[in-house]
């Protein structure tokens, strides 16, 4: 006959496995979201992403998906855009403030 504190064990693993997998996820998201990049203006690895917008685009009439992210280097201020990881652009002050004013603030 098996007893109830036979199962403690399997019980707590149950309960450990999620609680690790989640920290990791966590810790995952935490250090993707200090990531930075080198700037193509003053080689500092201080670029990180301020805005990232996704969207929808028809192309020939079919949906497909589409979506560019800016840059700001916090070493030189230099701007950048980036769409569909390609070269970074530099992107008008109008363009920035309009994508990238509200999201700096948060
Ligand atoms: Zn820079």
């Amino acid at each position: 006959m098996t007893l109830p504190q036979d199962y403690a064990p399997i019980i707590a693993l149950f309960i450990a496995i999620p609680v690790v997998a989640c920290a990791l996820y966590l810790l995952a998201g935490w250090l993707l979201g200090r990531q930075r990049r080198a700037c193509p203006a003053c080689a500092q690895k201080e670029v990180r992403c301020v805005q990232w917008i996704r969207a929808t685009v028809l192309i020939d009439g079919r949906r497909a998906p589409d979506s560019w992210c800016y840059y700001l280097c916090d070493a030189c201020g230099a701007r950048f855009k980036q769409h569909l990881g390609k070269d970074y652009e530099v992107p008008s002050d109008e363009e920035w403030e309009a994508q990238c004013s509200e999201a700096i603030k948060r």
